[in-house]
């Protein structure tokens, strides 16, 4: 059933939005925030509008035919608490998607012991079709509404009692091909009514669409950019990276320089080194030049094969060769090394293997 337009759901709201719907029903605004605190303090978080018991039950009836809460269905969790655990998702026309919870993630970035990140889906599937990865093998179905990317880290909460303390958009999908619903989700996530994250604990990862970069970097959000690079030259990132034809790496990289130079941050680089594609010693050199010029940190990950895919990852010793080539230039590099042998969380690579666990099970509708 299509919906009016008028109807969005309550975790897509700013606090403006739901002002402005009260004014409409002629209501006091103050009711905005008594909303916003059922819907996310962290002692409420309630999941009907019916549990809101301070509105007006006649309030209540009126906002929720225009505002739903619909916080998609958790199907399953998998992993345990001190590893990483995956949180199936059934979103509210029987799409899944998931959401990664890594604890403590030396993975990501660096050693702090108290980091629980979330990774976090924005589309479902992905239409840029890079060669290596799982999440586009598909193609694209759709975005992710704004309410659908807040909820994912609702429900990570809740299913670990945990507060999450950063957030990585490095889930299905290209954040910034759904850039105004992403970054409405940033701006909820981010709110002191909402989740209340800072946005220095937020990093989205993109393959480079240029547009949005700069976009971004006319936000006043300090959010953190990674780059899924891949590759240094053209030759080679054309290869894997459909996107790098539209947007070549040094239009990539002035769009980089901008966005650093205007939030004055360090950016980082996504570098996945796949055997016999992009681990040669020249393109570790022409890596090095590209992020010195921006001061950029690299982290480099070793391919995690997917099942029907070619790729696999260079022996350790030319992992190794790569990092030293980049450290001997004076970059700052690591390799992002699992806790287990291809660990399923490695993000961005979930959603076939999750597919065919749904087929086997039959928990598809
Ligand atoms: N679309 C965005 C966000 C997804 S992030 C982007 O591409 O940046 C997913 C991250 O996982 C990206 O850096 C992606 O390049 C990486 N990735 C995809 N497939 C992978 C694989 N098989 N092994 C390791 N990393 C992979
Ligand atoms: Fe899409 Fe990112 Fe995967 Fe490329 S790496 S197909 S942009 S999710």
């Amino acid at each position: 059933m299509t919906q009016p337009a008028t109807i969005r759901p309550l975790h897509s709201l700013g606090m403006d939005d739901l002002e402005e719907s009260l004014n409409a029903l002629v209501q006091p605004s103050y009711r905005a925030k008594q909303i916003m605190e059922w819907a996310y303090d962290r002692e409420k978080r309630v999941d009907s509008w019916e549990s809101m018991k301070n509105l007006p039950a006649s309030l209540r009836s009126a906002l929720s035919e225009i505002h739903p809460i619909r916080l998609p269905e958790v199907v399953t969790v998998s992993g345990s608490q001190d590893t990483t655990r995956k949180l199936l998702l059934r979103l509210h026309d029987g799409e899944f998607i998931e959401t990664v919870l890594i604890p403590a993630s030396p993975a990501l970035y660096g050693e702090e012991s108290d980091r629980r990140t979330l990774c976090v889906s924005s589309q479902v599937g992905c239409a840029y079709g890079c060669k290596f990865c799982a999440s586009g093998l598909d193609g694209w179905k759709r975005h992710l509404s704004a309410d659908e990317i807040v909820s994912q880290v609702l429900l990570a909460e809740k299913i670990s009692g945990e507060r999450i303390n950063n957030l990585v958009f490095m889930g299905m999908g290209e954040p910034m091909a759904n850039y105004k619903n992403w970054l409405q989700a940033v701006s909820i996530l981010n709110a002191p009514w909402g989740v209340g994250l800072g946005a220095r604990k937020m990093t989205v990862s993109t393959s480079g669409l240029v547009p949005r970069i700069r976009d971004l970097a006319d936000q006043p959000l300090q959010i953190r950019l990674a780059i899924s690079l891949h590759g240094a030259s053209d030759s080679v990132r054309s290869q894997i990276m459909p996107v790098n034809q539209k947007y070549p790496v040094a239009e990539l990289m002035e769009a980089c320089t901008y966005y650093s130079e205007r939030k004055k941050q360090m950016i980082t680089f996504e570098y996945i080194l796949i055997e016999g594609v992009n681990d040669a010693s020249s393109e570790a050199k022409l890596l090095a030049e590209r992020a010195r010029g921006l001061r950029a940190k690299i982290n480099l990950i070793p391919y995690n094969t997917v099942e029907g895919l070619p790729w696999k990852r260079p022996s350790e010793e030319v992992q190794e060769e790569f990092l030293s080539i980049l450290r001997d230039r004076g970059i700052a590099a690591t390799i992002r090394r699992e806790k287990g042998h291809d660990i399923d969380a490695a993000c961005g690579q979930l959603r076939r293997r999750v597919s065919a666990e749904i087929e086997s099970s039959n928990f598809a509708a």
